[in-house]
C-alpha cells in the first residue's frame, strides 16, 4: 500500500515538471516556442548543421501593416490573427528538426532544414501563400486585401554557417528588403 502511494507521488512530480518546462519554452498567446527557447535552439541547430554538413535555414517573418490591422479591427482581433498565423507555422513545422518561434510582437521565426536553397525558398513561399489564403480581411494593407507577411530567408550549409548574431542580422536585413520591395514576399 505504501509503495502505491509513493508511485502516485512520483508520477505527479514528473507531470508538474513537464508542465513547468512546457510553460518556460512556450509563448502563451500563440502556443509556438518563445524567444528564450529560440536562443537555445538556434545555437543547437547551428552546431548540428555544422557537424553533419547539413543545410540550416532560418526564416524571419513579420506581419504586414499590423499596426493598421489593430487600429482598424481592435487589439483583440489582432490577437486572434496572430493565433491564426501561428497555426499555419505550427502545421508546417511538424518534423522533429523544424521549429516555429514567436520572436516578439508580430514577428516569428522558423528554423528548418531542406536539401538546398531552392527547396527552402519554395517552403518559405508556401508559408507566405497559405497565410494570405487564410483570407483574414485587412483593408489597410497595401500589399493585398487580406493579411499578409513579409519573409527574410537565410540558407547556409555546414562550415559556411556563421554565428547566431550574423544569421539573425542577415535574416533581418532580408526581411527589411522584403518590406521595402512592397511586402507580401520572400527575400533571400
Ligand atoms: P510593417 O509592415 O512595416 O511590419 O508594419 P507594422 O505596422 O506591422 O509594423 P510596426 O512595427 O509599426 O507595428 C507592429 C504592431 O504590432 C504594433 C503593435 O501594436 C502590434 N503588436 C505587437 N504585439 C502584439 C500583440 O501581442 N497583439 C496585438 N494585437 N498586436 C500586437
Ligand atoms: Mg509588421
Ligand atoms: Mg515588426
Amino acid at each position: 500500500k505504501d509503495s502505491i502511494i509513493g508511485y502516485t507521488a512520483i508520477r505527479q512530480d514528473i507531470t508538474d515538471k513537464k508542465i513547468v518546462e512546457y510553460l518556460s519554452i512556450t509563448d502563451e498567446l500563440t502556443q509556438t516556442y518563445n524567444r528564450r527557447h529560440f536562443n537555445i535552439k538556434i545555437e543547437e541547430e547551428i552546431n548540428r548543421a555544422k557537424r553533419n554538413d547539413y543545410y540550416l535555414t532560418f526564416l524571419m517573418l513579420d506581419i504586414d501593416h499590423f499596426k493598421f490591422y489593430n487600429d482598424t479591427y481592435g487589439h483583440q482581433e489582432g490577437d486572434k490573427a496572430l493565433q491564426r498565423v501561428a497555426q499555419v507555422l505550427k502545421i508546417h513545422t511538424i518534423r522533429a528538426t523544424d521549429f516555429a518561434f514567436r520572436l516578439g510582437g508580430e514577428e516569428f521565426g522558423i528554423i528548418f532544414s531542406f536539401k538546398d536553397e531552392k527547396e527552402s525558398l519554395e517552403y518559405a513561399n508556401l508559408i507566405k501563400k497559405e497565410i494570405e489564403l487564410l483570407k483574414i480581411v485587412h483593408k489597410a494593407n497595401t500589399a493585398s486585401s487580406f493579411l499578409t507577411v513579409s519573409i527574410g530567408l537565410i540558407v547556409r550549409k555546414g562550415e559556411k554557417i556563421e554565428n547566431v548574431h550574423t544569421i539573425y542580422r542577415l535574416a533581418d536585413e532580408a526581411l527589411y528588403n522584403a518590406k521595402t520591395a512592397g511586402r507580401n514576399q520572400v527575400c533571400v
